[in-house]
């Protein structure tokens, strides 16, 4: 939870559209909400008004571009089903523009993109990704998790057999991708009902996330890689055990800081609509840095593991399912600090790596 919270500002206040219902954030801009079955309850999704030209050869078709999906269930089909009856003036959905490939924004693409017959618009990286990890390719749950969590301290018996046991998690939420899509680089521009939109890359989250920038509406839709109330979590996996995710974050968000004015209404994935992205990038920042103050703290005292470190991070008891996140994210301090030369790894006689001050 963010403590500075009241350093932002929301302009909406406490309003949340209903399920099944939207909000007008701004003008051709609209706000809907998908339930999620986590800690995490629920994600924001966004409608652009649209308006495409020589799409198939017909001149100017209106509609609507949908940016991210809400998992597969039927909580979430229905939900769009209302959607579709009472929020588009009557008018079709154009395309399909997912942020990255984490079950809450991609999952219900392949239903989307079939019943529309439109073109899902996303980053190579997170297609792929995506593919693999639906297909059961790329290792996400089961024995290589274990292992790869094993070699950083997390060895109690029961969350070891739980790990194992997590094999077909990503799929349960995205059975399927779609085969083709439209590339998104950064840099792109997408033009949507006349404006312009133009994709921020993020790395560090997702392989290749894209956050959406809109300058005549003054509007950002940040995805998960800027959130008002939370800190976007960033992980090492397994499948790239070596990744330094939190310098490729922070780097990440400083760019778009830069970038972008500090007056833009950003329109988050989880949380509110907010105004004050320097003094979000700012607070996100800060709380790193304090982090990465306790991690080099304590391995001044002591050679310590990822799982040595949580109750250090985290300051609180987790559950197995956050136990699993936050072992990802105190790999990715050590990594942070490891691979700027301020920490040495050593494998341990036990096969568990334990880091010291440099
Ligand atoms: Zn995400």
């Amino acid at each position: 939870m963010n403590a500075l919270e009241q350093q932002l500002h929301y302009p909406f206040g406490d309003t949340l559209p209903a399920v099944g219902t939207t909000l007008e954030v701004v003008p051709g801009v609209r706000w809907l909400r998908m339930l999620l079955p986590f800690q995490l309850d629920h994600i924001n999704l966004w409608l652009l008004r649209d308006r495409i030209d020589g799409v198939d050869g017909v001149d100017g078709v209106d509609g609507w571009s949908i940016v991210d999906c809400g998992i597969t269930n039927d909580a979430t089909r229905a939900a769009w089903e209302q959607i579709f009856a009472n929020e588009l003036d009557g008018l079709p959905v154009l395309r399909v523009i997912v942020t990255h490939m984490h079950p809450d924004h991609i999952g219900l693409a392949h239903w989307l993109t079939e019943k529309w017959n439109v073109r899902l618009w996303i980053s190579a990286t997170d297609h792929h990704t995506a593919q693999l990890a639906s297909a059961g390719i790329a290792a996400i749950g089961g024995e290589a998790t274990a292992r790869f969590m094993a070699s950083h301290g997390l060895v109690d018996p029961e969350a070891q057999a739980q790990i194992k046991a997590r094999t077909n998690y990503y799929a349960s939420m995205v059975p399927q991708v779609p085969a083709s899509f439209r590339r998104l680089l950064a840099g792109d521009v997408l033009q949507i009902n006349g404006h312009a939109w133009v994709c921020q890359v993020g790395y560090g989250h997702a392989p290749e996330h894209m956050a959406l920038h809109c300058a005549a509406l003054g509007t950002l839709i940040s995805g998960d890689m800027v959130l008002p109330r939370i800190s976007t979590n960033v992980s090492v996996h397994e499948g790239e055990p070596e990744s330094n995710p939190l310098r490729l974050y922070l780097d990440s968000i400083t760019r778009m800081k830069a970038a972008l004015p500090a007056d833009v209404l950003v329109l988050p994935s989880h949380g509110r609509p907010f105004k004050g992205l320097h003094t979000r990038v700012d607070q996100l920042v800060a709380h790193h840095d304090e982090r990465l103050a306790d991690v080099i703290a304590a391995c001044a005292e002591a050679p310590q593991c990822a799982a040595d470190l949580l109750m250090i991070l985290f300051r609180r008891q987790l559950d197995l399912h956050q136990t699993t996140f936050a072992m990802g994210e105190s790999i990715a301090h050590l990594h942070l600090l490891w691979l700027d030369g301020r920490l040495v790894r050593r494998l341990d006689a036990d096969g568990i790596y334990r880091f010291t001050r440099a």
